[in-house]
């Protein structure tokens, strides 16, 4: 398996409340991984600091090393180098009050692109890759906010791949959208995941079912079991696992 973030004995503190302890995980490059387990487990606080949007919290305490492209991330990098290789997906939509053409270029006009040209052309292939072009093909114009929530999601998805980052990174990036739409973010990933590597919270277990090719189970902040998707839903090593699986608790 080829790695593209490598965890090493990461600790993170809120206070004098450890939320996360000694987690140590590889991350499969182009491939979709789940992050699942009960309520308060830890796995927005794990993605988080794989792209260090903890570092806005006060009081948090990291120890350990996230790896990436061999380099740590909380010291060989650029926060914004940082973030445009690694994009995060949040829970809820959260389109910016503008058009949709300019929520897409948005990124990479911070990056410094300009060229009309150059930026219609990222606008068309993200909303591509989202699956969203043939829908507001002919509503770029318009405000986001017109846009359903499922679209509104979808936006938000060619947002971030609209810097080219490496990694996807989404926080139960469906909960807030109806079957249908949900449906379609979901067919997403399988397409996403030939060309960038996502990390995906749920709580929906045959979501991560569905989706994912490697699973981690979280539980009080550890890592429980981690492995092939179908070995842990199948073939878990671990009793609370199966429990969890199963849906005994959570
Ligand atoms: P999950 O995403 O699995 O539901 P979280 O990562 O959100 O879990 O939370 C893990 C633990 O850390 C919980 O006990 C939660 O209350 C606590 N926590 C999360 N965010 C903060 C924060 N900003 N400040 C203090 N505690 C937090
Ligand atoms: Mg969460």
């Amino acid at each position: 398996m080829a790695t593209t973030i490598k965890v090493k004995d990461l600790n993170l503190y809120y206070g004098s409340m450890q939320a996360l302890k000694n987690i140590n995980l590889d991350i499969e490059k182009n491939a979709v991984t789940a992050l699942i387990g009960p309520s308060g487990c830890g796995k927005s606080t794990f993605l988080r600091t794989l792209d260090r949007m903890n570092d806005l919290i006060e009081n948090v305490k990291i120890t350990g090393e996230v790896i990436y492209e061999g380099k740590n991330i909380y010291k060989d990098y650029d926060i914004m180098e940082l973030r445009k290789k690694i994009g995060m997906v949040f829970q809820k939509p959260n389109p910016f009050p503008m058009s949709i053409y300019d929520n897409i270029a948005y990124g990479p006009r911070i990056h410094g692109i300009r060229n009309k040209s150059v930026l219609d052309g990222i606008v068309e292939k993200s909303l591509k890759e989202a699956a969203l072009w043939d829908e507001i093909k002919d509503r770029l114009k318009e405000s986001a906010y017109g846009l359903s929530g499922g679209q509104q999601q979808r936006l938000c998805i060619s947002r971030t791949l609209a810097v080219a980052p490496e990694i996807l990174l989404m926080d139960e990036p469906t909960s807030a959208l109806d079957p249908i739409s949900t449906l379609k973010v979901e067919e997403l990933m399988d397409s996403l995941k030939k060309e960038y590597t996502v990390v995906i919270v749920t709580h929906n277990m045959q979501q991560a079912g569905r989706i994912s090719d490697n699973t981690v189970f979280f539980l009080s902040g550890e890592i429980v079991e981690n492995g092939k998707t179908e070995d842990i839903f199948y073939r878990p090593m671990d009793k609370r696992t199966e429990d969890y699986i199963t849906g005994r608790f959570g």
